[in-house]
């Protein structure tokens, strides 16, 4: 590795170039390193939903070249600031120390003082901006020969993790005291936050709610996990992936001390000929559910979303929609019914706080992740996402610990 105290640093990235091109294997440049950041070797880096809305172009507020990448897992390997000024010292972080990214947050704003930091004031910005959230400039450049000042988009979530090293700040590290474990726990950072958090931070159901779960990937099993752990007595999941439903199941009567029952419907949304609205319905004698989350973002997903949530109940949107998305919903039902709608982001979860409790429930088997996990080499890329569309791995997560290659490669996701 090149001399970690002399900026600029060489190392490589996938780099998306455009909206919709491929997953570029780059050399890239880190100018520098600001007191609130750390340089984070990149062990392991999931994938999200949320990546793929960046590679795609459903991220209007980011420029282009761009790193995406927000469940990354590694190790500290240098300290932005000189010892009095750096903010990770301050907080117990140095060189050596092994952590788990998640989303960032400023730190200061009335809600991040109260341990809300998903709903921080700078949240979009912060997250989705592509640059730092604090003076606009990124620290990344490409590094091809003399075009070396070409800049990009990284600090996604605090972190840009698909990236062999990554500019991390302080707000997204949350200490991780398995090394051992940092493939496993990477997802921890946003997917499996996100579904476990909307079930234990905000909806809290009680054994006797009925909790139906739309979409089946990462986010979709850690809400379903939760529930078992919380000993909710029925839960329905939909999916149109039948490998899928049959995974939930397992994982579902696998969670220690789960004594629910769980309903698979595999079927999809009206305006596509599904028919998982009139399932639902059925099997809940017409009433409906006290909570449905949609994982999906589906615009047809969540307009059937309303029509099985029971009188008095909550729709809950966790999974993005793409910049845009419009959806119908027939107001008068809606009203008459009592229902809520709420959207949540990162499971209303600190991480801090949250990751350590998930990876606690891990241990106590309540939270059977290594079942949904799959490590691939970073150049496995391409497969690893054919393995996700075709069901096979819930979670695909890319192992940077791979010698860095002289020759660029493409993998498109
Ligand atoms: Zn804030
Ligand atoms: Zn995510």
């Amino acid at each position: 590795m090149s001399d970690l105290t002399k900026f600029p640093i060489e190392t490589e990235a996938l780099v998306v170039q455009s909206p919709g091109s491929d997953l570029v294997m780059t050399k890239i440049a880190i100018q520098d390193l600001r007191p609130d950041e750390v340089l984070v070797e990149i062990k392991y880096s999931g994938l999200c939903h949320t990546d793929l809305l960046l590679v795609e172009g459903h991220i209007p507020s980011l420029p282009y070249p761009a790193i995406a990448g927000h469940e990354g897992a590694g190790v500290i390997v240098a300290l932005g600031g000189d010892p009095d000024s750096s903010v990770a010292l301050s907080l117990g972080l140095t060189v050596g120390t092994s952590v788990l990214c998640s989303y960032f947050s400023c730190g200061s704003c009335r809600n991040c003082k109260a341990k809300l930091t998903s709903k921080c004031d700078s949240i979009i910005w912060g997250n989705l901006g592509g640059v730092r959230q604090s003076d606009s400039s990124t620290a990344a450049t490409l590094a091809n020969g003399s075009t070396a000042t070409t800049p990009v988009s990284a600090h996604f979530f605090g972190q840009s993790s698909l990236s062999r090293l990554a500019v991390v700040n302080v707000r997204s590290i949350v200490k991780c005291d398995y090394p051992d474990q940092m493939g496993l726990y990477a997802p921890m950072g946003c997917g499996y936050q996100t579904g476990a958090g909307t079930v234990l931070n905000t909806l809290k159901p009680d054994p006797q709610d009925l909790v139906v779960i739309l979409g089946t990937g990462s986010v979709g099993m850690a809400a379903m996990m939760a529930c078992a752990a919380l000993g909710v007595k029925h839960v329905i999941v939909v999916d149109r992936a039948q490998i899928k439903l049959d995974l939930a199941r397992e994982i579902f009567e696998a969670v220690e001390g789960s004594g629910g029952t769980i309903t698979l419907i595999n079927d999809g949304p009206r305006r596509s000929n599904g028919e998982f609205v009139d399932r639902v319905k059925k099997a809940t004698k017409g009433l409906g559910a006290k909570f449905v989350i949609d994982t999906t973002g589906s615009g047809e997903v969540i307009e059937d979303m309303m029509e099985c949530v029971a009188l008095g109940g909550t729709a809950v949107s966790v999974g993005f929609p793409p910049s845009g998305q419009m959806i119908t919903i027939d107001a008068g039902a809606f009203f008459i019914g009592n229902k809520s709608w709420i959207t949540v982001l990162e499971g209303d979860a600190y991480p801090p706080e949250f990751i350590p409790r998930m990876i606690d429930l891990h241990r106590q088997g309540k939270f059977p992740i290594e079942k949904l996990i799959k490590i691939y080499a970073v150049e496995d890329l391409k497969q690893a996402r054919a393995d996700e569309e075709a069901g096979k791995v819930i979670t695909p997560v890319l192992n940077f610990s791979t010698t860095a290659s002289s020759s660029q490669q493409s993998s498109k996701i």
